[in-house]
């Protein structure tokens, strides 16, 4: 079963708002084993419109539409599916008078326009919309020498349209045929390492055709190993994954940091936790970006202590207690200047751990120039010293993971 999503509305196509529908309709429908192979989105105009659906209908076993249910001048699904499949609009009686209905409860007259919203293409089955006055549109469509398309038009207001979905036409699916299989993702994230030099430590997994798959995804410095099997029963996915899972975590050993959500502070957190460690941090370059993350984690209470933000050397030394002369022998952007800010923060919060991030040098792609993160421990100081020549806007993220590894590395280390 194959399906196509139409999203309309030149609120879309004018870029004015982002088809969330689309996005949300697909991961409810991969859920169900469903594979979405076509988004389409057309603006408010009936002819590309009742073209859009034509094509929907004729090359999908499924086909969702959101929006232009509405009873306004630019609302034309119903018309664009009745031309596509070639029905009349027929006003149903029973749907007019719930919309009568509704406006009596609301204690306001019915616009003469809201009648349109009672018109549906000859042949198809209402879907009841408890929340909206825009009911939406089942119909059926033969095709020549193939099964019919099935097409569910749902207004474009996403908390109608997921209603809907879930009362409606998830089950009509399910009836159809859907959902009787069960795909699952997994996904494993890994950090400390390019993508290709993942995939080169991996054997043969990442090909074509094998089962379970495995996809190999690069976000922000962060490495996604994503497993995705198909079964009968949500166990049986899981087991068909165990063993790939296995090799994956046997051949990238530490850089494997989590699974699914999880990111470096989840990772942290956890370690701290189980070393029973505190940690405070004082950032220059990252702004206090690592200091946010780890403050949405609540398991980190009682462990991340506290951070600092420096934009100079004067608050350097103010906050810190540096010697002066470390910043007036050595740049900001030094090891030196790491370590020792690393140790003042240690030494202020009186954490275990005390981890810095230098200043950041200007971004230059030819000729990257380094920038420093370090972390003081009761045994001392370590430094790494980083190079970064990906896009600038992402280099404080890159760069707060970073710093956040060496602490994982740390208590990995020393448990
Ligand atoms: P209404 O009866 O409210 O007019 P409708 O079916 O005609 O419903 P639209 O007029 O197309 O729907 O959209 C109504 C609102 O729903 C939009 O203003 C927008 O806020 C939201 N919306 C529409 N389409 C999408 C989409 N694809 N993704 C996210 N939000 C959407
Ligand atoms: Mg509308």
């Amino acid at each position: 079963m194959q399906a196509e999503i139409i999203s309309i509305g030149d609120e879309i196509t004018s870029g004015q708002l982002l088809d969330t529908n689309s996005q949300w309709l697909s991961q409810r429908l991969a859920e169900m084993g469903v594979r979405v192979l076509y988004h389409t989105a057309c603006g408010d105009e009936i002819e590309p419109l009742a073209a859009v659906f034509r094509q929907a209908l004729a090359r999908a076993d499924v086909v969702i539409s959101t929006g232009g249910l509405g009873p306004t001048a630019d609302d034309l699904t119903r018309e664009a599916v009745a031309k596509a499949a070639g029905r009349k609009l027929l006003l149903d009686r029973k749907v007019l008078q719930q919309i009568e209905q509704l406006y009596l409860r609301r204690k306001r007259p019915m616009p003469k326009r809201n009648e349109l919203q009672a018109a549906f293409p000859e042949g198809s089955r209402v879907i009841p919309n408890p929340h909206g006055t825009a009911p939406g549109i089942d119909l059926e469509v033969p095709r020549p020498g193939k099964g019919p398309s099935r097409l569910f038009a749902l207004p474009g207001v996403p908390a109608e349209m997921r209603q809907m979905w879930s009362e409606t036409v998830a089950g009509a699916l399910r009836k159809a045929g859907a959902g009787q299989r069960v795909i699952l993702h997994r996904n494993i994230n890994c950090f400390g390492a390019g993508e290709s030099q993942v995939e080169a430590m991996l054997p043969d997994l990442i090909r074509r055709g094998r089962t379970p798959t495995v996809g190999i995804n690069a976000s922000k410095a962060t490495i996604i190993l994503r497993i995705t099997a198909e079964g009968a029963t949500e166990e049986e996915c899981h087991a068909a994954m165990e063993p790939t899972a296995q090799t994956i975590y046997r051949c990238l050993g530490d850089l494997i940091f989590g699974e699914g959500d999880d990111g470096l502070e989840h990772a942290v957190t956890r370690l701290l936790r189980q070393g029973g460690k505190s940690l405070a941090t004082v950032e220059w370059g990252t702004a206090g970006l690592v200091a946010d993350w780890l403050g949405d984690v609540a398991e980190a209470e009682g462990f991340y202590l506290g951070g600092m933000i420096v934009t100079d050397d004067v608050a350097v030394r103010r906050a810190l207690h540096v010697p002066a002369e470390l910043l007036v022998k050595h740049t900001s952007i030094s090891r030196e200047v790491a370590e020792g800010i690393a140790g003042g923060c240690r030494a202020q919060f009186g954490a275990d751990l005390g981890l810095a991030v230098t200043r950041f040098p200007k971004a230059d792609r030819d000729a990257p120039k380094p920038y420093y993160v370090a972390l003081a421990t009761s045994g001392g100081v370590h430094f790494r010293k980083l190079l970064y020549a990906g896009h600038p806007s992402l280099l404080k993220i890159v760069a707060a993971k970073h710093a956040l590894n060496l602490v994982r590395l740390e208590m990995l280390n020393k448990p």
